[in-house]
């Protein structure tokens, strides 16, 4: 382990990639604040502090950026398909607080580098009509369309950061995020994303022997999926590094959910039944370009999806098995 005297803040450190990222902080000698409106809810922190703030508040801001170098901004109000096709208003009032009030406190309180955590939810609609989607370059969200009030809002923040960088000097950075997964984060209740959602109803179906799975849709809609481990390694590089204009991060192997169930049931060792209902979508295929993330980190993703699913599918089955 290296030791550094680097303070780092990570807003979000309750959530799931906040709770890892703290973890590969620590792990690489740095002192760490995490910041959240709960402790993580599935392991306990490392941190070397956590505070329990509000972030939409400004004094909260104020405080979780007081005596730190770095700020990785991860809180936000989020979940999968089903809770930000639901949530508009909530959403883009909740975050929109959340990243005008930390950025400004970081800029008070002198903060030298400040890393903004985005989506390729920013991407428009209008390039994601196809599952064959030809992937997504950085420079592809203009002109805007986002297909929901969250993307709308990452994409204002995004520039609000950029325009910080421009008018204040505050050493920006911009990641956009493809599909995150693994364990420790959401699998039920109604924030879970398509993989960790498929693992529980895959679970459920081995554990109670009923083959019946319920997949939103067709299920011919399209994805990648980055494994947390990777995500994680690529935003502590891409803070390391003097680029601040935004850059994917994901993996750029395009699967349907169709093929995403296929995979997960495999793993179980369970064969199941897809049963197709109706539920929220979101753009018919999305897949991102790994071109500039390659130049800029001379690095990419290097999990795959079925590594990274045979992780989570484990605990996630250990959970349900749990409950039951
Ligand atoms: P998460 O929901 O697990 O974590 C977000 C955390 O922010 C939660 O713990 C939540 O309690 C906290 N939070 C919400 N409102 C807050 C407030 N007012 N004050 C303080 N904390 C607050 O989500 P995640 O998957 O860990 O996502 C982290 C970041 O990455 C988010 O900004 C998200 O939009 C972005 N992102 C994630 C993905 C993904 O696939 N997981 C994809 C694109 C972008």
């Amino acid at each position: 382990m290296v030791e550094t005297t680097t303070r780092v803040l990570v807003t979000g450190a309750g959530g799931f990639i906040g709770h890892h990222l703290v973890n590969a902080l620590k792990n690489n000698g740095y002192w760490v604040r995490g910041v959240d409106l709960k402790y993580p809810e599935y392991a306990d922190t490392v941190a070397d502090e956590f505070e329990i703030l509000d972030l939409r508040r400004w004094d909260s801001c104020l405080q979780a950026t007081r005596g730190v170098e770095q700020v990785y901004a991860l809180a936000a109000d989020m979940g999968g398909m089903g809770f930000i096709s639901a949530h508009h208003a909530q959403i883009l009032h909740n975050n929109s607080l959340i990243n005008i009030h930390t950025l400004e406190a970081a800029r008070i309180n002198e903060v030298k580098r400040y890393l903004y955590t985005s989506s390729a939810c920013i991407y428009p609609e209008f390039k994601q009509t196809d599952a064959e989607v030809v992937p997504l370059k950085e420079e592809d969200a203009y002109p805007a369309q986002p297909q929901d009030a969250y993307g709308w809002e990452k994409l204002v923040s995004e520039r609000l950061a950029q325009h910080y960088h421009q008018d204040y000097g505050l050493e920006t950075r911009i990641v956009r995020f493809h599909n995150i997964f693994g364990p420790l984060g959401h699998w039920d209740g109604g924030r879970e994303k398509a993989p960790a959602a498929l693992c529980r109803k895959i679970a459920v179906a081995k554990l109670t022997n009923n083959p019946r799975v319920e997949v939103w849709g067709d299920g011919e809609q399209t994805r990648s999926f980055c494994f947390i481990d990777d995500c994680v390694e690529g935003i502590m590089r891409l803070m390391d590094s003097d680029y601040d204009e935004p850059l994917n991060l994901g993996q750029d192997r395009l699967v349907s959910i169709n093929q995403l169930v296929d995979i997960i049931a495999a793993i179980a060792g369970f064969e199941v039944v897809k049963v197709h209902v109706a539920g929220p979508m979101g753009v018919r295929g999305r897949n991102s370009d790994n071109t500039r993330l390659r130049q800029i980190l001379g690095w990419e993703p290097q999990i795959t999806l079925e590594e990274g699913l045979e992780v989570t599918y484990k605990w996630i089955e250990g959970e349900v098995r749990a409950r039951m």
